[in-house]
């Protein structure tokens, strides 16, 4: 049996910061000569049709299959189909519940697949994938969002007493047990996983017993990046772990690297011919991710700390209220003309960060941008919102030494980080000399590892292949009859 006898059936959860590398991910494999079907929502499949159809037309076995999520049941607007699109935060258990209805239309789909599947790859989030995995006698692997290191303090601190030997949530403690001398608050170290209605309580604990049965966990990550926490993470976990990224690295063409995720705000090759004006390594980016949210105030001070740094920039703001539109189109445009660009919506991140006269990354730490940072070889400024973002902002100015923090709390949404504040954070990490040149030089080497783990004979070349022979064995041994 070979890889190109296996079918994956990917699940990924309906958020771009899972979505976006399980689409990678599907393509990978496919390049490895496997089937492989991504099940989701049609608004989801929506997002990246046209990227799989260009793989089709590269003879990859890929295809995408659609279910309907019943949000009406559970009380959610009808086409309310990504994490992204739901109003508030306490609507999110809504989703969950809707989730948890796809078990028996998804079971239905899998059975009448040709071939038949022979591995599952779903996000934690599914927990339920783990007994459907069971009954169709095939391994379920878990795909889970951040790396390693997030991923094992989470573990430390959901399964240790360590946060109730803390105080108050803005008291400050070590992560026991690991490699680096890591600083967090506790409400830093549990904003993710936040159990605050008995829904949540259950839902985590069904996770966790979900991932416990898991036939090994892939991470988007490389082994080089974070030797120490790839192993102490299979420790603790009692699992294979298979470093497989970053998977961004996979896209190579203009159109895999601008049509990443949902159509840009911007024409793509306006925003090259933009960034060929730029002197190497001379513009920062700024892009808060997917699902963070900042006040129209927060705004302008970004806006006026760009200004006021004198450094070229690219901005990508998510929302625009009316009040901001008219501060951008009165005045604060005409003010930052041929020096800022901004885009409004959805930025094609990957293509603007591979691009050379890219130096700086403000990033909200969402771990797809971390790697994303990290591949592009340039020093970020961290600016954590919510969830594990608190860690790998951590892990990007502890650990990585890539990163300089605008040094904000959980709960802090709302405080003002000032423009005076931004422009000194732009200065220092755009700063070609001393402590910024020393970053810089860092950033690049992990950027240069980065790109030899994707390429032939790298490590997370070599960990698809493992991951691809354990599945094989894992079949074999529960001895099912595949294709
Ligand atoms: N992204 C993008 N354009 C945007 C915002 C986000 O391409 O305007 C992509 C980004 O490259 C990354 C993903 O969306 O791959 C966001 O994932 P991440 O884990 O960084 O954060 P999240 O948005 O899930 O908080």
């Amino acid at each position: 049996m070979a890889s190109k006898d296996l079918h994956f059936v990917l699940i990924p959860l309906m958020q771009q910061g899972h979505m976006i590398p399980m689409v990678d991910i599907a393509r990978i494999l496919a390049h490895r000569h496997a089937t492989v079907t991504i099940i989701t929502t049609p608004v989801n499949a929506n997002r990246f049709r046209s990227a799989i159809a260009r793989a089709i037309e590269a003879n990859l076995k890929i295809q995408v299959l659609e279910l309907q999520l019943s949000l009406s049941e559970v009380g959610l607007p009808e086409g309310c189909e990504n994490f992204d699109m739901i109003p508030s935060f306490d609507l999110f258990v809504k989703m969950y519940a809707a989730m948890d209805m796809l078990e028996q239309p998804t079971e239905n789909l899998l059975r009448r697949l040709t071939p038949a599947p022979s591995c599952i790859i779903s996000d934690n989030q599914f927990p339920w994938t783990t007994d459907l995995a069971q009954r169709l006698g095939i391994p379920r692997l878990v795909f889970h969002g951040p790396g390693c290191f997030t991923f094992l303090c989470l573990h430390i601190v959901m399964n240790t007493n360590i946060l109730n030997e803390v105080e108050s949530d803005s008291d400050y403690f070590i992560i026991p047990g690991i490699t680096d001398r890591i600083q967090v608050t506790k409400a830093q170290a549990s904003s993710w996983g936040k159990r605050e209605t008995k829904e949540m309580v259950d839902f985590f604990q069904r996770m966790e017993v979900a991932e416990e049965a898991a036939d090994g966990i892939v991470v988007n990550s490389f082994e080089e990046l974070e030797p120490n926490y790839v192993e102490e993470l299979s420790k603790a976990k009692k699992k294979k772990v298979w470093c497989i990224g970053p998977v961004s690295l996979h896209n190579r063409s203009f159109l895999d690297l601008a049509e990443r995720g949902n159509k840009a705000g911007i024409d793509e090759h306006d925003c090259l011919k933009w960034l060929d004006t730029k002197e190497q390594g001379s513009v920062i980016f700024v892009c808060l991710g997917s699902m963070s949210s900042i006040t129209t105030e927060q705004m302008f001070e970004i806006g006026l700390g760009l200004e006021l740094s004198k450094v070229s920039f690219i901005w990508c703001i998510r929302n625009t209220t009316e009040e901001s539109e008219r501060w951008l189109s009165e005045g604060y445009e005409e003010r930052v003309k041929g020096r800022g660009l901004i885009i409004r919506g959805w930025a094609p991140q990957v293509l603007i960060l591979s691009h050379i006269a890219v130096g700086g990354f403000v990033t909200h730490c969402g771990w797809n941008s971390t790697l994303e940072g990290v591949s592009a070889g340039i020093p970020m400024i961290t600016w954590p919102q919510f969830a594990d973002q608190f860690l790998n902002e951590r892990f990007i100015v502890d650990v990585l030494k890539v990163g300089v923090s605008v040094n904000i709390e959980v709960g802090e949404k709302d405080k003002l980080v000032k423009k005076e504040n931004i422009k000194l954070c732009v200065e220092m990490v755009m700063e070609k000399e001393r402590e910024g040149e020393v970053r810089r030089k860092r950033a690049r080497e992990f950027g240069e590892m980065a790109k030899r783990a994707m390429e032939e004979g790298g490590s997370s070349h070599v960990n698809m292949t493992l991951m691809i022979q354990d599945v094989i064995h894992q079949l074999l041994a529960k001895n099912t009859k595949v294709i």
